[in-house]
Parts: structure tokens; C-alpha cells; sequence
């Protein structure tokens, strides 16, 4: 049995950022096992081409929610990377952080040292941003940040409409104020897709003490007594840790696992004949995501990017594209976007990702023609679902109930985030490139009953997971880490990954876990972050 000082388990955007800081040291001995293959698919790395790569569903967990109630008895396919970079190979590739208040509200709810202050050196440190510097923005980290290399007329034109019904324009989200309508900057250097393991693996895996496994699944983590000594894979092999291990399997896989092991609800864990090393009912409950419901509109012209991904348009764009890394293939698509306060209530609740194009999702298929699509998603959901064993066996799925818009609120958002983005739609900027709104069908709005049920039928995934094994005070008796990330009830055990999140920060979260690996890291090897 091979041994290490570290195990981290899942390569994706959290362990990637793990494996590099833990080995920074070479007396660390340090496995990363992945389930999924190394990021070698060319699509991956051309930013444009992430659709590609969710469509031919190699590199993806196809997981799958039970039919929801709050959404018409659809279930919520919410697919993850299953890549060496898990989420941040397959992602869009939009760089946010949050906002201030959802780090303050950590802090606030018990989570002492994550407050915005505390975290921001953690941003700034692996951050090497293109063009932004000063007190919010770090210049010489390994995680490349950039402006768009493509800039689609659709995208200006919805900037321009979105400031004409009186959104400000912002040229930077992740500054002193998140809310407004602009460019997002993206993980990605020269036109190129920069995850989180071209940004931290590479570097790492060439260290004599990284040994990185692909294309096998941890089953469970082995315990002597309360001591996590080691992991289990799916094929029996059996690997031990002298150190500790560290969970970064992503929200829907590390709650799984924790039960698996021993670790969730007792009752629950007996129910299935697994023995109970630790009783944590907060492992797999406090499932939360982000939610949107689709705004299109059909241009009269053909201008968007439909069929440019084939024929002689598609040559020429990767003709361009491989002398300059510039153009279309350049661009995350959802090239801009923003955040708005619907409410009033001084902090933005609902995010714009617009794509200049009409698209369709998994299970529905897009509009036809050319056109663009607005999505407006909830930022701080209510909703609470849950992931649960269906049986001991870790080949079994695991029971996944995502709950979503089972707390009015969220809906109540979405609403209001709709009819926001019908008003953008219907702005000059925007109103004399559109010929017709395609979704929600004109009219749906004055009918409240109809625009509910609209975005019942409709509403998808913004694929981020989180907090399913989240982070709490010691008397919190559904906190299933410390503010240190260790496993409550056990020792040599961390989660690192979007599960500590307690509540889901406000926007895109690939940025916020990488910043919570950082962190974990630093309370591992007691090294401080240079931020
Ligand atoms: C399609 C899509 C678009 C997105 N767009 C954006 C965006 O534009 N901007 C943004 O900020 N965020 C975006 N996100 C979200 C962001 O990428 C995720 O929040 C982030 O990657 C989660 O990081 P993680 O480390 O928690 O999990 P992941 O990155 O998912 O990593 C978990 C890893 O563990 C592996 N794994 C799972 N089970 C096992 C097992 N049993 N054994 C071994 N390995 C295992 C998985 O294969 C995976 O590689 C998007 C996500 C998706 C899927």
C-alpha cells in the first residue's frame, strides 16, 4: 500500500489549487486522484468551444436532480466537470468573486476569518490580472485573468440597453462595487482557457513529490478509530495518508463520499448498514444552487454566432484563431453581463449572463433563428435541497433533491429578474436590432400565474453547487466543518471544496473555491498567504 502525506481527492478546481500549495514543499509527499481524464480534448482549451465539450458529455458528471416540484416535475440536470480541472476545463469561464456582504454574512453567521477582509489576500494571491491592480486585484498569481479578445455587437448592444433603462455601467465587478452592466473579465491567457489546471497543476505535477491518478474514483476515506488513515477506490485499491486528506470532489460528489465513510445523519447511515464514525446531519443537506430562466429575442438580421461553428465561417474563425488567438473562438460567449438590485434593497439579487445567440439547454432544445438569449439568475437563494445514499454501494447514484424554488423567494426573484431583462430587451439599443421576443412569449409578463409557470417550465442550472457540507461554529449542530475546514468529530479530514460554502455566494463560483483552497492550504502547512 503506497503511502503520502497528503491525499486530495477530486482534480478539479479546488484540488488543483490543493495540490499545488501543499507541494510547494518538497518534503511533502502529495496523490491528487481524479475521476476523469486528463484535460488533453483540444475543445477544452479553446474558450469558445466549451459547449462542445458539455455536448459530447466525456468529460462531464452527468448528474441529474429527482423531478422538482418547483420546476414543473422536470429534474435539474446540472452537469460538473469530470476533467483533470473539473469545473474550471468545462466552464464558461467568467471571473467573479462575490460580493463583500456574502463573506461578511459568513463571518456574521459564526464563520470567524472569513469575513471579505479575510479573504481577499487569499483572491489577490492567485490572481494575475490583465489590466486591474490596486487594493482588490492580485498581478502575480498563477490564475490568469483577461479582458474579452472578442467584443459580439449583441454584447455591446445589450451593455448599451441595460445602462438606457438606467443600470450603471461597470467596468469592474470584483471592485469596490459589484452592481452593474458591463464586460466580465475570464480565466483565460491569450485566448486560451487558463483552469485551474493549467494555472496550478502544471506547474505542481512536474514536482518529483506530486503523483496525480486519473480515471479513478475514490470510494470512501478509511478511518482508524476517528483518524482518517487513508482512501479507498472504486477498484479496491487502497492508498494512506500520514497526514491528511482532503475532499475536493465538488458539491454533489463529497457529500456522497462523506457518507460513504461514515460521515452524515446516524439514522441515515444505518438505514444503509454503514457504521457511523461521525454523526453530522449537516452532510448533504443545505444543497444550494443558482437558478435562471431564459429572456430571447430574434434579430432581423442573422448576427448572432448561430452556425459559425460550421462550414467555411468556422474555418476561417480557427484559421484566425490559431494565428492570433483572437476572434470568436477568443470568447467565453457569455461575454458580459451584470448585477442588478431588484429589490431595493442595496445589494444586487439577480445576475445577467447574456449570450449573443439563441440557446436551448439539455432538455429543451434552442429557439430557431438567430437572436440573443438574457439569463436572469437568482444570486442568494432560500431554496435548500439535499444529497443522500441510496444505498452503501458507490456505484449507486446518490438520491439528489435539489428543492429549488421551493421557497417562494426564489421565484419571487426570478420574477422580478425577468421582467428586468424583458425591459432591457425592449431598451433602443436593443429594440432596433430585435424583431420579436421568442421567450417568454409577449404577454406572458401581464399574466402573474403564466409568468411563473413560464419559469417553472423553463428555469436551469447555473452550475453552482454548494453547501452541502458546510462550514459552522462548533455548537451549529448542522455544520459539518470548522472554520479551520476540518471535519467536525474526526481529525485528519478537510473539505475544501464549494461544499464548506454556508450560504452560496453572490454570483459565479469557481473564483470563490479556488480562494477557499488557497485557504485551506495555508491552515495545513501553517505557511501564510502572501496576498
Ligand atoms: C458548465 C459549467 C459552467 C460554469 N461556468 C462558470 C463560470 O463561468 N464562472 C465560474 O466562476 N464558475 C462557473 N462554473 C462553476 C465552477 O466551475 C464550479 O463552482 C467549480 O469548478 C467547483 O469547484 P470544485 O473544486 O468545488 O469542484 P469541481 O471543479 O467540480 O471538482 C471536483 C472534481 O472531483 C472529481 N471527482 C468527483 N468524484 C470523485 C471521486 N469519487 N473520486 C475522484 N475524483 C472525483 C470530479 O471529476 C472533478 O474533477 C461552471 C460550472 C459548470 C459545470
Amino acid at each position: 500500500m503506497a503511502n503520502f502525506d497528503y491525499i486530495i481527492v477530486g482534480g478539479g478546481s479546488s484540488g488543483c489549487v490543493l495540490a499545488n500549495r501543499l507541494s510547494e514543499n518538497p518534503e511533502n509527499k502529495v496523490l491528487l486522484i481524479e475521476s476523469g481524464r486528463r484535460d488533453t480534448d483540444r475543445w477544452i482549451h479553446v474558450p469558445a468551444t466549451f459547449f462542445k465539450v458539455l455536448g459530447k458529455g466525456v468529460d462531464i458528471h452527468p448528474y441529474a436532480s429527482e423531478p422538482e416540484k418547483g420546476l414543473n416535475g422536470r429534474p435539474c440536470i446540472t452537469p460538473q466537470g469530470n476533467v483533470l480541472g473539473g469545473g474550471s476545463s468545462v466552464n464558461a469561464m467568467i471571473y467573479i468573486r462575490g460580493h463583500r456582504n456574502d463573506y461578511d454574512t459568513w463571518s456574521q453567521m459564526g464563520c470567524h476569518g472569513w469575513s471579505y477582509d479575510d479573504v481577499l489576500p487569499a483572491f489577490r494571491s492567485l490572481e494575475n490580472n490583465e489590466s486591474l491592480s490596486g487594493e482588490f486585484h492580485g498581478r502575480s498569481g498563477g490564475l490568469h485573468v483577461s479582458n474579452p479578445r472578442h467584443r459580439h455587437p449583441l454584447s455591446e448592444a445589450f451593455i448599451q440597453a441595460a445602462t438606457e433603462v438606467g443600470i450603471p455601467y461597470n467596468p469592474d465587478f470584483n471592485g469596490a462595487d459589484q452592481e452593474g452592466v458591463g464586460f466580465y473579465q475570464s480565466t483565460t491567457y491569450r485566448g486560451r482557457r487558463w483552469s485551474s489546471a493549467q494555472a496550478f497543476l502544471r506547474d505542481a505535477e512536474i514536482r518529483p513529490n506530486v503523483t496525480i491518478l486519473t480515471e479513478r474514483k475514490v470510494a470512501r476515506i478509511l478511518f482508524e478509530g476517528r483518524r482518517a488513515t487513508g482512501v479507498e477506490l472504486q477498484d479496491g485499491t487502497i492508498f494512506s495518508a500520514s497526514k491528511e486528506i482532503a475532499l475536493t470532489a465538488g458539491a454533489i460528489a463529497t457529500p456522497k463520499i462523506l457518507q460513504l465513510s461514515g460521515i452524515g445523519e446516524a439514522e441515515h447511515l444505518r438505514s444503509h448498514g454503514i457504521n457511523v464514525v461521525a454523526d453530522l446531519p449537516g452532510v448533504g443537506a443545505n444543497y444550494q444552487d443558482h437558478l435562471e430562466a431564459p429572456v430571447q429575442g430574434e434579430t432581423h438580421e442573422p448576427i448572432s454566432i448561430l452556425g459559425h461553428d460550421s462550414g467555411i465561417r468556422a474555418v476561417g474563425h480557427m484559421a484566425r484563431y490559431l494565428l492570433s488567438h483572437r476572434g470568436l473562438l477568443s470568447s467565453n460567449v457569455v461575454e458580459c453581463g451584470g448585477f442588478v438590485d431588484t429589490a431595493g434593497t442595496g445589494q444586487p439579487d439577480v445576475q445577467f449572463h447574456v449570450l449573443p445567440v439563441l440557446v436551448g439547454f439539455v432538455d429543451r432544445d434552442p429557439e430557431p433563428g438567430h437572436g440573443l438569449s438574457i439569463g436572469p439568475c437568482y444570486l442568494r437563494p432560500r431554496s435548500r435541497g439535499t444529497i443522500r445514499l441510496r444505498s452503501a454501494d458507490p456505484n449507486d447514484r446518490a438520491e439528489f433533491n435539489a428543492n429549488l424554488l421551493s421557497d417562494p423567494a426564489d421565484l419571487d426573484t426570478l420574477v422580478r429578474g425577468v421582467e428586468t431583462a424583458i425591459r432591457i430587451l425592449d431598451a433602443p439599443a436593443l429594440a432596433k436590432l430585435i424583431k420579436r421576443r421568442v421567450l417568454p412569449k409577449p404577454g406572458v409578463e401581464s399574466d402573474p400565474a403564466a409568468l411563473r409557470d413560464y419559469i417553472r417550465r423553463t428555469a436551469k442550472t447555473v452550475f453552482h453547487p454548494a453547501g452541502t457540507a458546510r462550514m459552522g461554529r462548533a455548537d451549529d449542530p448542522m455544520a459539518v466543518v470548522g472554520v479551520d475546514l476540518k471535519v467536525r468529530g474526526v481529525e485528519g479530514l478537510r473539505v475544501c471544496d464549494a461544499s464548506v460554502m454556508p450560504t452560496l455566494v453572490s454570483g459565479n463560483t469557481n473564483a470563490p473555491v479556488m480562494m477557499i483552497a488557497a485557504r485551506a492550504a495555508a491552515f495545513m502547512t501553517g505557511k501564510a498567504i502572501a496576498g
